[in-house]
């Protein structure tokens, strides 16, 4: 079924993401994390799709999985990176094929190792509006969800303009929005109203990453861009002192549940967990409060 159908049908949601394991026989013990994860009663969850090589058909196999295993609504994501229309035709059709009805829709970025150029690179789809455009034309029956930025994308000259990016998206015809990890819910919201103002009615669903260990800190910070609240930070320095990892753990769960709360207390539709693949904080973050 299409998210935006069921988003209005179910609120408030979680949802998840996933990676593909990069090896096979990492596969079973991911399944069993998934269907761990179904206590949870996911509205969907999505799939992430790798920069390059393998991980590209993984992503369509691991969406089967799920579908099979999980009995999940699934949503692959689909990057513009080195693609022609051949080549996202060819995803589309596949993802058509498994019954799936939804997919992200991307630009993506630059894979390590890459020495093109940024034309070569993204020659055919030089934005994620030009694939959501080039799927809305192409393939009109798939719901289409883009990337949204709270904090503003690294690369926009101004986050005027990156949310004039977002309006066009909507445009060319994305029908929502999953943000972005970020740690201070007002940004969220704050970005919700500025998006509104300029006519962006789709939903617009906030991701949230509970923090493990100070490992996944430093991968936010380098990573994402994300902004941590000193606060977080300190607390976060302070439990590590006094408890080590496992009071590390517990300041990651206890803030990401303040985290969605107050999202869903405020009127955020849903949240959308980035699970890393793992089941035992998604679920202790979300307990009970749906
Ligand atoms: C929820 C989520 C899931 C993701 N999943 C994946 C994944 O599975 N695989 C993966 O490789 N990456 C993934 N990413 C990362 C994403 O590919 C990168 O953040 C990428 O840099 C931006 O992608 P985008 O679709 O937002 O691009 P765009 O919307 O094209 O924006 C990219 C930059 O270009 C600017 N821009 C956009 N259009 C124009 C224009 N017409 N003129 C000038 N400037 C413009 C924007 O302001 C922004 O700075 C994900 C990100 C999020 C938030």
């Amino acid at each position: 079924m299409q998210i935006p159908h069921l988003i209005r049908a179910h609120q408030p949601f979680v949802s998840l993401e996933f990676f593909p394991p990069k090896k096979k026989e990492e596969w079973p013990g991911f399944l069993e994390v998934a269907r761990e994860l179904g206590q949870l009663k996911p509205l969907f969850a999505s799939v992430t799709y790798g920069a390059g090589g393998s991980t590209q058909s993984n992503t369509l196999e691991i969406c089967e999985q799920l579908i099979q295993t999980c009995g999940f609504e699934v949503m692959p994501h689909l990057t513009g990176v080195t693609a022609d229309r051949e080549k996202i035709d060819g995803f589309l059709l596949a993802i058509k094929a498994l019954g799936i009805e939804n997919v992200l829709a991307l630009r993506g970025d630059r894979p390590s190792g890459f020495t093109g150029t940024d034309e070569e690179l993204f020659a055919a789809f030089p934005h994620a509006e030009h694939l959501v455009g080039y799927i809305r034309t192409h393939h009109p029956q798939l719901a289409i969800g883009v990337a949204g930025f709270p904090e503003g994308h690294a690369e926009a000259s101004s986050f005027g303009d990156d949310l004039e990016v977002m309006r066009r998206k909507v445009e060319c015809g994305a029908d929502f929005v999953i943000t972005q990890l970020y740690f201070d819910n007002r940004t969220y919201f704050d970005y919700v109203e500025r998006l509104r103002a300029r006519g962006v009615n789709v939903p617009i669903v906030p991701g949230i990453l509970p923090i493990r260990n100070l490992g996944s800190l430093r991968f936010i910070l380098e990573m994402c861009n994300a902004r941590i609240p000193g606060r977080l930070i300190n607390s976060l320095m302070k439990a590590h002192e006094d408890g080590g990892a496992k009071a590390v753990y517990e300041i990651g769960v206890a803030y990401a549940r303040r985290q969605v709360q107050e999202l869903l207390d405020g009127g955020a539709p849903g949240v959308h967990l980035y699970t890393l693949n793992k089941a035992d904080m998604c679920l202790q973050v979300m307990d009970g409060l749906l």
